[in-house]
């Protein structure tokens, strides 16, 4: 399906469609959208930052180089985080990215350490899978952070070169393997001295994000920094 039908029709499921909380069903009164009150008051924020070690900087050591990583909220596996971004991901509910952006770009922008960032750029899909879903489920929320924080958005920065299966089943060494090259720096954007904040949905084990930082490796010049929607917490 073309993306420009995809998107009428999921602009015609928004209308007819009575849409509820997208953490927990409850009927949503006036002034609310996307979540109830009692969720948004509920949701695990991590309340990290761009100055303090975090959890999330933990997971990248001795892996790949970068500067700093910051996660907005925790996922849990039964919650209304899970629920948000089931929506976001598999239920063509794109405007969930603009609300989590909106409210992280308003949590994020007075942080001095971000007025550094020359170029937000979002995990890409793979050309097959962005056609299927008809939008990229970071797109949105990396675009309300870039404008919160008055930082350029380059959306075609990064090319997926291989459209791969969810990769949590396999161990390290499978994923590490799966994971070369498998992003490639777009060279009609230049990124020499520039400071690039990639920005993704769920992280897990880091791979996705690990094998986006090193596309950039070959402009040494560079400095990485990581922002991702929600990150799972060891336990
Ligand atoms: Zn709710």
């Amino acid at each position: 399906m073309n993306n420009w039908f995809v998107k009428i029709v999921n602009d015609i499921n928004r209308i007819l469609v009575p849409i509820g909380c997208f953490g927990c069903n409850a009927y949503l009164r006036k002034g609310e959208r996307t979540l109830c009150t009692v969720c948004r008051n509920q949701i695990p924020l991590t309340e990290q930052n761009f100055h303090k070690e975090n959890s999330f900087d933990r997971i990248f050591y001795g892996r790949v180089v970068i500067k700093k990583a910051v996660s907005f909220l925790f996922f849990t596996h039964n919650g209304i985080v899970k629920n948000l971004i089931h929506n976001l991901k598999y239920k063509n509910q794109e405007q969930i990215g603009d609300f989590l952006g909106d409210w992280c770009g308003t949590l994020l922008k007075n942080d001095p350490i971000l007025q550094k960032i020359d170029l937000v750029v979002p995990v890409p899909l793979h050309k097959k899978k962005l056609n299927k879903r008809g939008y990229n489920q970071v797109s949105n929320f990396a675009k309300q952070v870039a404008t919160h924080l008055n930082i350029k958005y380059e959306e075609n920065a990064l090319i997926k070169t291989r459209n791969t299966k969810t990769q949590t089943k396999k161990n390290r060494f499978l994923r590490w393997q799966n994971n070369q090259n498998l992003f490639q720096l777009n060279n009609e954007i230049t990124v020499q001295n520039k400071n690039i904040l990639i920005v993704d949905d769920v992280v897990t084990t880091g791979a996705t994000l690990e094998a986006c930082a090193n596309a950039f490796k070959t402009e040494n010049s560079v400095t990485i920094y990581f922002l991702t929607m929600a990150m799972v917490e060891k336990t």
